[in-house]
């Protein structure tokens, strides 16, 4: 078994041998992890060996290393990224990509042999994810071939892929990965979905959006990365969930407001409703100050009080109006009339954003599989703690989750590790029973993307 690290080996630790067994006996399905960020170190070490130095690029390896080598220590999420270069470099030809693969299908998906009582393999089901790489010794069609025939050296049943864009690339790359996967999967390869990946703060997500489409019509599953930092906007998530996503990965900045437009959860308290525009439109005497946005537990009343307030300031200091017309309680009651039904007209056009295309979330149904991947997160320091972790929403509402590792290179993880954190008391863990654990499991199986679509 790789060497794993932080929290996750905190709360695998902390666990006793029956509860390990306990862990490593459920089917598990390892629905988020990235190609070059599962390579196992051993793997790492082996290619840089061969590495030949010619180019600058050397010493940014060997930094890479040292630091893979000594244990990652990341300030935020954006450090991450600063680490791809290297890994970059010491995969670029196709034997590379071919070794790598290998590696990391086997680290996850042969038995352990790590001494324990059972051994098992890390995960029962592995959707690998990658972006497609054009380098000097190869084609993007190239690299998605060897990467492919390394999965499908193990049954359908055990592996398949993910292929990923870049938030950084240009339509026409978008275009080409988008056009590869479909000839992939129409030829009987073994791609089963589309992901959207990379820099957070990069990309238009809206110029995304019809490649994207055009994956899903071509029966491709879609998951994307969504919310994953601070900077994303609100513009941004909507771009990305107007294409109705299968799964969304992180998801950890989705405000509440957002959560209550698309998803299909159970209404918080307070926030009842027979249907998203009865909740947002609700008719008092006056049809535009609907009285659920006044409602501070309606999930949308503090985008509405901003936006009302915002309206009400700009009334008062565009008004040409005479100190004396300002004095009378009439203009601040017109103030505040036309505040309201400015904040009411932005909401409902961002109801109205919400609900198109396919009107999913008025249908009850929209409940897309949230990726969670608890050590990434906490390492990234996008979230604090466990105890602050958005998996406890999804687990209080009965929202379909599934538990990854992301990037178990850098964040020396493991399914065992991430599944130990579930199960662990706190702080280590966050202290669920062994029967939500197993309900847990079974929800990322049936999130997996190889059960056939209709
Ligand atoms: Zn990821």
């Amino acid at each position: 078994m790789s060497e794993i690290a932080g929290p996750a080996a905190a709360a695998l630790a902390s666990l006793c041998p029956d509860d390990v067994i306990f862990l490593q006996s459920l089917p598990k399905a390892e629905l988020h992890a990235h190609l070059n960020g599962s390579i196992p170190i051993k793997t790492i070490l082996e290619l840089a060996q061969q590495y030949s130095p010619s180019s600058a690029q050397t010493t940014e390896v060997a930094d890479t290393i040292e630091k893979l080598r000594s244990g990652v220590i990341l300030n935020d999420i954006f450090d991450f990224f600063s680490l791809m270069p290297a890994i970059y470099a010491l995969t670029s030809t196709p034997e590379a990509v071919a070794t790598v693969t290998r590696g990391v299908l086997q680290s996850f998906l042969n038995p352990t042999g790590d001494g324990g009582e059972l051994n098992s393999p890390q995960c029962t089901y592995l959707e690998l994810r990658t972006t497609p790489r054009m380098t000097a010794h190869m084609t993007r069609e190239r690299y998605l071939t060897v990467v492919l025939d390394e999965i499908e050296m193990y049954p359908a049943t055990q592996a398949t892929l993910i292929v990923s864009v870049d938030r950084r690339m240009s339509d026409l790359d978008v275009e080409e990965c988008i056009s590869l996967a479909i000839k992939m999967k129409n030829r009987g390869r073994r791609v089963v979905g589309i992901d959207v990946c990379g820099d957070p703060r990069s990309g238009d997500m809206q110029s995304f959006t019809q490649h994207l489409s055009r994956a899903k019509s071509a029966g491709l599953g879609l998951t994307v990365h969504i919310a994953e930092s601070t900077k994303n906007t609100t513009e941004d998530s909507l771009a990305l969930l107007s294409c109705r996503p299968d799964r969304l990965g992180h998801a950890t900045f989705l405000s509440d407001e957002l959560k209550a437009l698309f998803f299909a959860d159970i209404p918080q308290p307070g926030t009842e409703c027979d249907s998203l525009s009865e909740c947002a439109t609700s008719t008092t005497a006056n049809p535009h100050t609907p009285a659920g946005l006044r409602d501070p537990s309606h999930p949308l009343h503090d985008r509405f009080k901003n936006l009302k307030e915002g309206y009400f300031l700009r009334f008062v200091s565009d008004s040409t109006e005479s100190e004396e017309t300002k004095a009378h309680i009439s203009f601040w009651a017109d103030a505040e009339k036309f505040s309201e039904r400015a904040a009411v007209k932005d909401i409902e056009a961002m109801i109205k954003q919400a609900q198109s295309p396919n009107n999913a979330r008025l249908n009850g149904q929209y409940k897309p599989c949230m990726e969670i991947c608890l050590s990434s997160n906490l390492l990234c320091k996008t979230v604090a703690s466990l105890d602050a972790h958005h998996i406890r929403y999804y687990l209080k509402n009965d929202h379909p989750i599934v538990i990854c590792t992301d990037d178990a290179l850098f964040f020396r993880t493991s399914c065992l590790g991430e599944y130990s954190l579930l199960l662990a008391q706190p702080p280590l863990g966050l202290g669920l029973s062994r029967d939500d654990v197993t309900r847990i499991a079974r929800m990322g199986m049936d999130a997996a993307f190889l059960i056939p679509r209709d």
